[in-house]
């Protein structure tokens, strides 16, 4: 993409780019592209109720304990990748997602204002919220003035590939493995290893397996617009 660009990453939750394509991030932060990672379901930081029921198994106590402290780490794996934060206070399902598209709508377009490429998920989208938010984008896709790529949820989409399933993304684009360098790989890993919250509910082995796989082949899943 163009250097003097900026690029956003649409994530679902408070992790999900960073563990998809945390070194792809890297890599353009430091050509000098502009990186911005967009959490739409980034929770609510005063919420005062009881945790829902992913963060209750994460260990946390509330519901606002949790978006804080997934808030902060978020923050501190984009520092480690060179991308800034961004974060839409929408409840994931767990917290019952919003019902109004169109004011999700508004706020993802003040929030991915002015880029020149945007990156939303595109493979496996079995996550609810994943599909969900997948679905809005293309819905919308013609009220984009710019680029549109996709890039494969991980873990998810390597397991499904593991099952046999083939890596397709919602448009005409192909999913290709995106070379990076092993700096970038191994800042990715620094940067998802500070969503501390998280690791042990997605599964440690699951991710350190999708991490080795991507440092074997040398890249990440991305379908970009050429
Ligand atoms: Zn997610």
């Amino acid at each position: 993409m163009s250097r003097s660009g900026t690029l956003v990453a649409l994530s679902p939750h408070l992790d999900d780019a960073v563990f998809s394509i945390g070194a792809f991030l890297h890599l353009e932060a430091r050509r000098g592209t502009g990186v911005r990672v967009v959490t739409v379901f980034a929770n609510d930081p005063a919420a005062t109720g009881p945790a829902g029921s992913w963060d209750a198994m994460c260990g946390f106590a509330s519901a606002g304990a949790a978006a804080r402290a997934r808030r902060t780490e978020d923050r501190r794996a984009c520092a480690v990748i060179g991308a800034e934060p961004h974060w839409l206070a929408y409840g994931d399902e767990s917290y019952g997602r919003p019902t109004d598209d169109d004011d999700v709508w508004r706020a993802i377009q003040g929030a991915v204002a002015g880029c020149s490429l945007l990156v939303v998920p595109g493979f496996p989208l079995r996550q609810a919220d994943h599909a969900w938010l997948a679905e809005l984008v293309l819905r919308r896709r013609t009220e984009l003035p710019f680029a549109l790529g996709f890039y494969a949820e991980q873990p998810y989409a390597r397991a499904a590939l593991a099952r046999g399933q083939k890596a397709l993304a919602p448009s005409r684009l192909e999913f290709e493995r995106v070379p990076t360098a092993a700096s970038d790989r191994l800042t990715k890993v620094r940067a998802a290893a500070q969503y501390r919250s998280q690791l042990r509910a997605l599964g440690m082995s699951r991710l350190v397996r999708t991490f080795a796989e991507e440092w074997l082949r040398g890249g990440e899943l991305l379908a970009l617009p050429s």
